[in-house]
């Protein structure tokens, strides 16, 4: 039986492990934390239905009976002998892979990195990722009881050359309208501002979100950048910001400022991929794929494939399509055919 190797059990690991055991594969599932789902099983809700994260993860992790998976392990080394891939992880596996799939996914960018929003410096400053979890398990002391304001700030760590990070991140405009809503049903007295550059609402039923949040929950949007934020005695948010539409100034005074932290490529991921001289390929750090068109699932070594948000920002059911599109190119390369 032929061994494929999965490298990262998120979502498209999950997705592609499953398929390509139904299509007849020994398949290897390395994931390096303890548990399987990635950033989906830190989730609460998914735009734009709000289906919980947990039913979405439980269905995916149902279908992988049958799959060999190891937590908390990674890829020591991986090197090509012949036509195989010589994979050696932590935990003292050794695997002969005749054909090996990335789906290491993406790293949040970390928002202590723009000073000038003071995560980690101002304690009612939190991420998205830190949000979600409060919606999750409701333990959070930075989130108190009948907050007055909250402002959410769009594109941190994206479309932002000081950051490093051009692109955009694709999935945080609609992540910050499901959340502004989610707030408003918690808190139905707060005032939600979301600060933007640009809404991205590209998705069937995000346009929706998008008007329900203004109609039906009252959330203002703002078209301006936060310049500074700062902290009162009573450790309020002081939040200064440009209305580039009015062309005024603002000054609100928030309870909480979330900061929607953009997607780059894993770090973990990129160190697997260094070895085989395919990291960072991409000028934004995502892997650079065969041909940007048509072969998409394609690494640009032979026996190599990618699959998810490691080539690129995605949304969950992107990911998905792009693993079982893996399965099938990995299954037509294992076979000979072209
Ligand atoms: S999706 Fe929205 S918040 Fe995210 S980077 Fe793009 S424009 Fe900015």
């Amino acid at each position: 039986m032929k061994n494929i190797v999965v490298i990262g059990g998120g979502p498209a690991g999950l997705e592609a492990s499953a398929q390509l055991h139904r299509l007849g594969y020994n398949v290897i599932l390395v994931e390096k934390s303890p548990q399987l789902g990635g950033h989906l099983a830190k989730w609460d809700r998914l735009f734009p239905s709000g289906i919980p994260a947990k039913d979405v993860l439980e269905k995916m992790v149902s279908q992988i009976n049958g799959v060999k998976y190891f937590l908390e392990a990674n890829v020591q080394s991986i090197n090509l002998l012949h036509k195989s891939y010589n994979v050696i992880l932590n935990n003292g596996i050794t695997v002969l892979a005749d054909a090996v799939l990335f789906t290491t996914g993406f790293d949040l960018f970390p928002a202590q990195k723009k000073e000038e929003y003071g995560y980690g410096i101002y304690e009612k400053v939190i991420t998205n990722a830190d949000l979600e979890n409060w919606f999750k398990t409701k333990k959070d002391n930075r989130v108190t009881e009948n907050p007055k304001r909250i402002g959410f700030v769009h594109c941190v760590g994206s479309r932002d050359e000081k950051a490093g990070n051009r692109y955009c991140s694709k999935v945080c405009c609609a992540t910050a309208v499901k959340q502004a809503c989610e707030i408003k049903q918690e808190f139905p007295d707060v005032e939600v501002f979301c600060f933007y550059m640009d809404l991205r609402m590209f998705g069937r039923g995000y346009e929706d979100m998008y008007l329900s949040a203004q109609k039906d929950y009252g959330v203002r949007f703002i078209r301006g950048r936060v310049s500074e934020v700062a902290e009162n005695i009573n450790k309020e948010l002081i939040v200064k910001a440009e209305d580039t539409l009015s062309g005024k100034p603002i000054k609100v005074t928030l309870d909480l400022l979330v900061l929607m932290s953009g997607m780059q490529n894993c770090s973990e991921g990129t160190k697997v991929a260094h070895q085989l001289g395919i990291a960072n390929a991409g000028n934004d750090g995502f892997f650079e794929t065969k041909d940007a068109i048509y072969s998409q699932q394609h690494s640009t070594r032979e026996g190599i494939f990618f699959a998810g948000a490691c080539t690129g920002p995605k949304t969950l059911p992107d990911s998905l399509s792009e693993a079982r599109a893996a399965a099938i190119e990995i299954h037509n390369y294992v076979k000979g055919i072209r």
